[in-house]
């Protein structure tokens, strides 16, 4: 039997979109439901898969269009090319998934010479006829033959212009009668053949154009930039055309069941008398609002709206129609669900679950959790015009203007003249925190999504871009350059941390706003999901802020921010660099003791602050040269100071910072010394810390608050590694609780990062009580790429050639680190059943991570305070899916 391929409009559903597309999918529901739509055929996006590879139409394809054209001719009592009572079709593309205005339409089809004349004596209006066929030759000759449409806009001009018209409706019957031979010359100048005269043959090259678009550059980009898989392929629909421009009593408009930019409940949309549909979409007439229409045609308004209503019904989702009134008579010719802000999607399913129409988890999948991190940040006003210069990658979304700075103490000293600062480096490092503290956004030249920039702008809740390798930045100038154009310090730039777009002059900005209605959804998404959603926190403040997006823990505090932290505290890091300088264990221990009182204090505001929820503290973990000046920087300082003779004292302090400096160094800091060797290698730092923490919980268990502290190790590679740590940890708990005279629950866990935890798991986890999962160092460790410069040097080209799909320091890579993930689940529950598992690295905010983790039985994920609600909503909706919930009906 041979496959089916053209299916009549009354022979489709809904739910076999993948098959005819989301347009013909929703014409036969229409059809089948009774609504007047024109009636026509699909041919299947299977046959479009194979035109890609074969670039023809089989034989039994053929027969089936054959086939079905001749039903379509019986039904509507016309046949192609006929000279009395002519059939005219459009053809149409669809694809499973909407691609709005990316592939090709013909209207029109199959006016020719004679036909045109029947076309006119059948309405009995010449002008009409005349302008749809000059029009059907341009459309044609521009999508199927490829001719530029200005070939022909000259002439039209040319004709208006002879005449003194300046409008198009201007012109009449007879001047399109010489439009139209000027139109067939234009085509066979161009494909040395006249302009075809057969419908039928029009009809097959239109069906190849339409195919051939979906491999058309545009649709190509749309699909990358979309994530919709190039394999779909798209449908051909062919309908018989419905005509909104036969005379005042014909329209042809767009309408939506709710508003589509805010979600309220209204009837939304526009309309235009006596036009075809290209003329709504072209903008060269104003169109009407469609309460317009209620006047103009009060019956047609009528039905309009009561078969909105009974869509929007069906498909329990606002729809997106498109209609047109021929001589008065009402024909759908589209419906979809509509395209919406992510402000108007959340209303819209709260909405529907509360009239009735849906259900919550429904509801929670009809949001997607990466549009709605966009609505907590301002965002670059939408109808702004926009003078970019470069894009990098989108680190930390938000949008923001203010001058470019090039060093961290220029941004405090101009921004305590009050001015708004752009931060521009090639990479941050913890010397330039309180540069980015008074900055409104954080621009860098080098470094991916898990960079020290992209981390600590996400973690402040401030617009980012990282990674634009296109500035060439030269600090000493003070200034990038650019595609040829030069920003110096005190230029006003603006980034836009949602697209990665960096831009010259300042850009209007609107603000974010929390709808009483996205409150509702998140309350909706606690109820659903099973994950916990914690946060990446490390100061009271953060960790105050946390609770407010609703995270129920801390999962990752990174000790080390709280020494870094030069912006807040510069004498914390002034202390850091005298445990790191210290010659002799007395000097490391008295530079200690003041790190510990300092971090003592922290950790029991942030208990305070999570109180009851629990607090994972991991211990010091990036290479202490982190923690000095830069190398370079410092040598050039000791050259000029000896240069200029500088005192003995001066000189001597520097040179020893220097050697210093250069004694830490080394060629792969990141697979160095950091992470726990730091603790196995000088365990006094780790005691320091752990003392710390413990004396906190402490004293806030003797204050009446319930704290058991989770102490977590970085980087553990090896058991004995975790052994040793475990016992340093149990050691100084007994001290302190001694001390205090308090007892408490506490835990010991590691975060797994490297394969060889994953692997020896079972092992680790005889001393870890918990593992959480810094899938950055293990996206890095597993790969073997560099989370610093894999995507500025070569991983951008990685996804763009698709060796891989995606950035896998932003989505986790399922199959190979996704799959490392799960064997330390599996071998850490081995050996302790009720292991705690958690992840922070950043693709614990990632909405499809999220539902990775969630699969393999994650406790929690955590992530930025500011992701937090997006988490807690991707949580949900993979709990909602894991139960078998659906969108809802004619939803992908
Ligand atoms: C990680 O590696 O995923 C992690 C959370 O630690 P950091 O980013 O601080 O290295
Ligand atoms: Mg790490």
């Amino acid at each position: 039997m041979t496959r089916k391929s053209v299916y009549l409009f009354e022979e489709g559903r809904a739910d076999m979109r993948m098959l005819l597309g989301g347009k013909g999918a929703n014409l036969a529901e229409m059809t089948v439901i009774g609504l007047p739509v024109p009636p026509g055929f699909t041919i299947t996006t299977e046959v479009c898969r194979e035109y890609q590879q074969t670039k023809t139409l089989s034989p039994e394809v053929l027969a089936q269009i054959d086939e079905a054209l001749a039903k379509l001719e019986q039904k509507m009592g016309k046949k192609f090319g006929d000279s009395t009572n002519p059939l005219l079709v459009s053809v149409r593309s669809g694809a499973p998934v909407s691609m709005p205005g990316m592939m090709d339409t013909i209207l029109n089809l199959g006016l020719n010479d004679e036909t045109v004349e029947a076309l006119a004596k059948a309405t009995g209006n010449e002008r009409f006829a005349w302008d749809a066929y000059r029009r059907f030759i341009q459309m044609f000759s521009n999508v199927v033959l490829g001719i530029p449409l200005s070939n022909f806009e000259s002439i039209l001009e040319e004709h208006k212009h002879r005449h003194g018209f300046t409008q198009d409706i201007e012109l009449q019957a007879e001047h399109f009668k010489q439009i139209v031979p000027e139109y067939k010359a234009v085509v066979e100048k161009f494909t040395g053949k006249p302009f075809p005269m057969d419908p039928r043959e029009q009809l097959m090259a239109a069906i190849h154009a339409v195919f051939r678009s979906w491999d058309n550059p545009r649709a190509q980009v749309y699909r990358k930039v979309n994530k919709v898989p190039d394999t779909l392929g798209t449908a051909v629909n062919v309908q018989a055309m419905a005509f909104g421009n036969m005379g005042e009593d014909s329209a042809t408009g767009v309408c939506f069941t709710r508003n589509p930019n805010t979600g309220e409940k209204e009837f939304y949309g526009e309309y235009l008398p006596n036009a075809q549909g290209e003329d709504v979409v072209a903008g060269i007439r104003t169109p009407y609002p469609i309460a317009h229409l209620k006047e103009t045609m009060p019956a047609v308004y009528e039905q309009l709206y009561n078969m909105c209503e009974l869509l929007e019904s069906h498909y329990k989702d606002m729809q997106d129609i498109e209609f047109t009134v021929e001589r008065g008579k009402l024909y759908m010719l589209q419906c979809r669900n509509g395209k919406r802000t992510p402000i108007a999607s959340i209303k819209i399913a709260v909405d529907l679950v509360k009239e009735g129409k849906i259900t919550k988890d429904e509801a929670i999948l009809r949001v997607e959790p990466d549009k709605v991190v966009n609505i907590l940040h301002p965002a670059i006003d939408p109808k702004a015009k926009l003078d970019i210069l470069a894009t990098g990658l989108a680190a930390s979304p938000g949008a923001a203007s203010g001058i470019a700075v090039f060093d961290p103490d220029r941004a405090v000293a101009l921004a305590g003249e009050g001015k708004k600062v752009i931060m521009v480096r090639p990479e941050t490092s913890p010397d330039d925190i309180h540069g980015m503290v008074v900055s409104q956004g954080i621009l860098t030249s080098r470094g991916g999504m898990t960079s020290h920039a992209a981390i600590v702008s996400r973690g402040m809740g401030k617009p980012c871009v990282v990674g634009c390798e296109a500035i060439k930045i030269d600090l000493e100038a003070r200034l990038f350059t650019v595609n040829g154009r030069t920003i110096k310090e005190g230029d006003v730039i603006s980034i836009d941390g949602a697209t990665g777009n960096v831009m010259a002059g300042e850009v209007p900005v609107v603000d974010p706003e929390l709808s009483p209605e996205f409150r509702t959804l998140l309350e909706w998404a606690d109820e659903i999901k099973t994950l916990g959603v914690r946060a990446n926190a490390d100061t009271p403040k953060d960790a105050a802020l946390a609770r407010e997006f609703g995270a129920t823990g801390i999962g990752l505090c990174r000790t080390e921010h709280m020494f870094g932290q030069g912006g807040y505290h510069p004498e914390r890091m002034a202390v850091a660099r005298e445990m790191i300088l210290a010659e002799t264990k007395e000097e490391r221990l008295a530079a200690l003791e003041k790190l510990r009182v300092m971090q003592r204090e922290d950790f029991y505001e942030i208990f305070k602050a999570m109180n009851p929820y629990p607090v994972t503290i991991r211990l010091l973990d990036p290479p202490l040269h982190e923690f000095l000046p830069d190398e370079e920087d410092l040598a050039i300082e000791v050259a000029l100071l000896r240069e200029k003779g500088a005192s003995g004292e001066e000189l001597k302090a520097k040179e020893e910072l220097l050697r210093k400096v250069r004694a830490l160094s080394e060629m792969n800091p990141m697979l160095g010394f950091r992470g726990c060797r730091l603790g196995m290698i000088y365990p006094e730092i780790y005691e320091m810390q752990v003392r710390a923490i413990f004396e906190a919980a402490a004293q806030c268990n003797k204050e009446g608050m319930n704290v058991e502290p989770e102490v977590m190790h970085p980087l553990v590679g090896i058991v004995t590694e975790i052994a040793f740590l475990k016992d340093l940890t149990d050691r100084v708990a007994k001290e302190v609780m001694e001390e205090y005279g308090v007892t408490f629950k506490y835990m010991v866990g590691t975060m797994i990062e490297v394969p060889r935890a994953a692997v020896t798991a079972d092992e680790i986890a005889e001393y870890a009580q918990f593992f959480s999962f810094g899938t950055n160092d293990l996206t890095q460790t597993t790969f073997g790429f560099s989370r610093d410069d894999a995507e500025g040097k070569f991983l951008r080209q990685y996804v763009d050639q698709k060796i891989l799909p995606e950035n896998p320091f932003v989505s986790i890579d399922r199959r190979g680190v996704g799959r490392v993930v799960e064997i330390a689940c599996e071998l850490g529950r081995k050996t302790r059943p009720d292991i705690k598992l958690g992840v922070c690295g950043e693709h614990g905010g990632d909405p499809a991570s999220i539902e990775f983790f969630h699969n393999v039985g994650l406790t929690y994920v955590s992530c930025s305070p500011y992701r937090v609600p997006v988490a807690r909503l991707a949580a949900a909706q993979a709990a909602a899916k894991a139960r078998g919930a659906k969108a809802g009906a004619g939803t992908v």
